[in-house]
């Protein structure tokens, strides 16, 4: 599904994995679940691009239905692996994390304010320990990993028990409302356009944060 011009969602993965299209390259915001890279690579051909058109593929964190498909994904792209430095290592198989992915190597360590396709990374930790937010300020437009989630309009915390630190992470959705955005994409649930902030300020309120 179209979200912008430039910007795509894979339809019908578990978590959404996002496809940002840069210089006539594609950068893949996550990668699904085992098996769903071919539901990625589909919509890329349908999109007109080849795999190996795949420049990077930027991993919100290292969850199972996140990094699922990473490896192959990135063998038959040849793209770069970016994530945050400190989730590097559970990506790498290095740190144990619960329903473990097959180990990929991140050639590309990300901090807190760095620029990569366009977008800057937002470190958000609290899901993981280096969970990130893709925040494009052209767009105005954030890609929340799970920081929250998305249901029937709204936004919500990932239940406390799928996160190491809950309120850690509720601190990183507080410090999110200090950006200028419009639209929310999440990874759970469908993007939120032209209304995000007020969606996030409404969460930010419900938590008293
Ligand atoms: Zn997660």
């Amino acid at each position: 599904m179209k979200v912008f011009e430039n910007v795509h969602l894979v339809d019908g993965t578990m978590a959404n994995v996002y496809l940002v299209l840069h210089g006539g390259k594609v950068a893949i915001i996550d990668a699904g679940l085992p098996g769903e890279h071919v539901k990625v690579l589909n919509y890329l051909k349908e999109l007109g691009f080849a795999p190996e058109d795949v420049d990077l593929i930027i991993a919100t964190h290292a969850h199972h239905d996140h990094i699922g498909s990473l490896r192959v994904l990135k063998e038959i792209t040849g793209a770069k692996v970016a994530a945050h430095r400190e989730e590097a290592p559970y990506i790498q198989g290095e740190k144990p994390v619960k329903l473990s992915s097959e180990p990929v190597e991140v050639e590309i360590p990300l901090e807190d304010g760095d620029e990569i396709a366009g977008l800057k990374v937002v470190h958000s930790p609290g899901h993981s320990p280096g969970s990130i937010v893709l925040y494009s300020e052209e767009l105005g437009a954030i890609f929340t990993g799970d920081l929250v989630h998305e249901e029937n309009g709204r936004l919500y915390e990932i239940p406390h028990r799928y996160s190491l630190d809950p309120m850690k992470n509720r601190e990183a959705i507080r410090k999110i409302l200090e950006l200028e955005f419009r639209h929310v994409l999440p990874s759970h649930g469908r993007p939120i356009l032209n209304e995000g902030k007020e969606r996030w300020r409404e969460l930010v309120e419900e938590l008293e944060l």
